[in-house]
């Protein structure tokens, strides 16, 4: 079968000849052959020079995701060995432990599988296709994980990580291997998580935070901590395994909160000095009561498009000021930001205008971003998501 094929504008070829994985639907001069949604295409250069193959997506801003480039031969064996490799990764890393059986597997472009996500939660695997091409493929991209050792089985979830196109699609399914345990428990650093793999968010977990929940917990023993926007409570038992004083849970989600409860008697931590808080964050640090010594600020993508920029700066600069504000002197807060869109550099600067806005002395202790299992691929900076801080306010 012959591929379709993609001509670029003039110039629009830098990105790729300097293997930058996207190709913008504006960069698009001209197609031939069958071009269709998902599949593979060809592309070519201005003065048709051949610069690679990638997943052709017919909706939003990204139309190309680039698989392979001029200098390699384009095979389906390359997406194998790159599910190979990519577990190797996470070997390399000593990310597989009796202490730690919790990572990514697969974070997209940063193992040069872009539009696939996959989280290991002790064998088994759930995946997400955030581009109709990897979409199209799950099956084989299931098969392929299954034949990684320790793979018990592979589940699908894609509602909501495809476009509009595909919003009638079959719910989520297991593709490879066994059904998962209900109960699904992973080990990360030593603690028990319950894994909410099938109604919770994302693929159940977020599993981008482990170095950093390691790092806090440790600064956490006889603190008052309030861990906002804490979802299943990753950083509460941490805290709480590191003797913290006191720990309040906070999230809007009410069935996040109740798995925190499940993962304290796994790990048989007293709940006596633990705390879940069903609310709006912003809120609830705007008529704080508690004189907390840490204040975590971990909230979902404020912008999910650069469209969405500004108002997630203006998000940032709010929820930050809002803790600047109230925290007690000496007390200490750890932001962070996973939008994408929002680079260190303005994350940082909008930092600082929290801080200039509530008139407060404010130290940088640290400067954080994301572990192993969520490799940047060099040439593909956007990779870089997972930034945070952790001030000490005056
Ligand atoms: N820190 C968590 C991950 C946070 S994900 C961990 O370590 O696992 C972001 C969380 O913010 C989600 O659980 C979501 O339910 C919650 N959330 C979103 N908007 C919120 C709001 N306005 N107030 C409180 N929680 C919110």
């Amino acid at each position: 079968m012959s591929r379709g094929k993609l001509i670029l504008r003039s110039k629009k070829d830098q990105a790729v000849r300097r293997f930058h994985p996207w190709i913008f639907s504006n960069a698009i001069k001209s197609q031939s052959g069958e071009v269709n949604d998902g599949e593979i295409v060809e592309v070519y250069s201005n003065k048709e020079k051949f610069l690679g193959c990638g997943h052709y997506q017919q909706e939003g801003s990204i139309s190309i995701r680039m698989l392979s480039f001029f200098n390699e031969e384009w095979n389906e064996d390359i997406i194998a060995t790159r599910i190979q490799r990519a577990y190797q990764t996470r070997i390399k890393a000593n990310l597989l432990r009796e202490d730690n059986n919790c990572f990514r597997l697969i974070f997209a472009e940063g193992d040069r599988l872009p539009g696939l996500i996959a989280d290991y939660y002790a064998g088994f695997v759930v995946m997400q296709c955030h581009s109709s091409g990897m979409y199209y493929m799950r099956q084989n991209l299931a098969d392929e994980i299954m034949k990684l050792e320790g793979v018990k089985g592979v589940y699908c979830k894609f509602a909501s990580s495809l476009t509009k196109m595909y919003e009638d699609v079959d719910e989520p399914s297991l593709l490879a291997g066994e059904e998962f345990p209900e109960d699904l428990v992973a080990v990360e650093n030593g603690i028990q998580f319950m894994i909410d793999w099938k109604y919770g968010q994302k693929t159940g977990f977020f599993i981008d935070q482990r170095d950093n929940r390691k790092l806090l917990g440790e600064l956490s023993k006889g603190k008052k901590v309030l861990n906002t926007f804490c979802y299943t409570g990753g950083f509460s038992l941490y805290a709480l395994k590191h003797e913290a004083e006191l720990v309040h849970s906070l999230d809007s989600s009410q069935p996040a909160l109740d798995i925190i409860d499940k993962s304290l008697e796994l790990n048989k931590i007293s709940s006596s000095n633990h705390k879940n808080i069903c609310a709006d964050a912003v809120q609830y640090i705007k008529e704080l009561e508690v004189d907390y010594d840490m204040i975590i600020l971990d909230p979902p993508a404020f912008a999910k498009s650069r469209h969405a920029r500004h108002n997630a700066v203006q998000g940032y600069k709010r929820l930050n000021a809002a803790a600047m504000r109230q925290i007690k002197s000496g007390g200490i807060i750890a932001t962070f930001s996973c939008s994408q869109v929002v680079d260190a550099d303005l994350f940082y600067n909008t930092i600082v205008a929290a801080a200039l806005s509530v008139e407060r002395e404010v130290k940088v202790l640290s400067k954080l971003s994301q572990p192993a299992d969520h490799p940047i691929g060099m040439f593909h900076p956007e990779g870089a998501y997972l930034k945070g801080l952790i001030l000490e306010v005056i």
